[in-house]
């Protein structure tokens, strides 16, 4: 079956090929049994529903979808919804961290079956039996790239044992995220382990570590934020500040966007 896919916006993670669109119905379009209109933020809910009403004038089948609006997510199928290169071998997640979605849209963990690809977006994958996770860096070490782990690694669950065996993959990348206030311990010593047992030179972590941190969430500051990334940074660790957005918020206001322009200038990416 053909199917077209349709995103609300585009994102370095969204597919390119002839089948994938951003936004409205271009003037030449490609014959399909279907249209799904994927979404991913829930802030770009509206749109994808417009969209939905657009792509309906040209097909007769238009599926509106995505975990913005809930869906648990079955198996994986490469280069569908996400650019190929882009992997999830499992769904859902034991944690309950706050302004978090997966739990409540996707349930406890979830296996998948374990297809090619070397950018890791699981959300969760430390929380996975070993198993699991041994078949996926199974996989990953037969990949002609380096391995990513982008979904954000449990600092907690990295101990000594889990770090060797992700880093015999030798990833290029890895990130862990500070969600919650008790994160920053276990990033410290997440951190430590791999300072102790990787090759990369002295100075060179944070080219290779990389950290989500939750800022702006109700309760935060701006200087609260500022200290947290602080530290992160001090770790020789690249800061990502992800700015907390529930349905409403539409604009970050001006200061949050001066500590994510002031966290850029220092190295960090947000
Ligand atoms: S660990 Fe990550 S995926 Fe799981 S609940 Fe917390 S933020 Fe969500």
């Amino acid at each position: 079956m053909k199917v077209l896919r349709v995103f609300p916006r585009r994102t370095k993670a969204t597919p390119i090929d002839e089948l994938a669109f951003v936004g409205e119905p271009w003037l030449f379009l490609p014959e399909a049994d279907e249209v799904h209109v994927s979404c991913t933020f829930t802030w770009d809910c509206n749109e994808a529903r417009r969209l939905a009403k657009a792509w309906s004038r040209h097909y007769p089948i238009v599926k509106l979808g995505g975990p913005a609006f809930g869906d648990r997510g079955g198996e994986f199928e490469p280069g569908m919804y996400l650019r190929p290169g882009y992997v999830i071998t499992s769904r859902g997640c034991p944690n309950r961290c706050f302004g978090c979605f997966v739990p409540q849209r996707e349930g406890a963990i979830r296996l998948l079956t374990v297809r090619d690809g070397f950018i890791v977006q699981d959300n969760n994958l430390l929380a996975c039996p070993k198993s699991h996770i041994h078949a996926v860096l199974d996989m990953l070490s037969r990949q002609s790239q380096r391995p990513i782990f982008s979904g954000g690694l449990e600092a907690a669950l990295f101990t000594r044992e889990m770090a060797l065996a992700i880093l015999s993959v030798r990833p290029a990348r890895l990130f862990f995220a500070y969600d919650r206030s008790g994160d920053y311990r276990h990033i410290e010593e997440a951190v430590a382990i791999i300072r102790e047992l990787a090759e990369w030179k002295r100075g060179t972590m944070r080219h290779h570590v990389s950290c989500y941190i939750l800022v702006g969430y109700p309760g935060d500051d701006v200087g609260q934020a500022q200290e947290r990334i602080a530290k992160v940074m001090s770790l020789d660790v690249r800061a990502y500040p992800m700015f907390y957005r529930d349905d409403v918020f539409t604009r970050r206001p001006v200061e949050w966007m001066d500590l994510i322009g002031g966290t850029i200038a220092m190295g960090g990416r947000a």
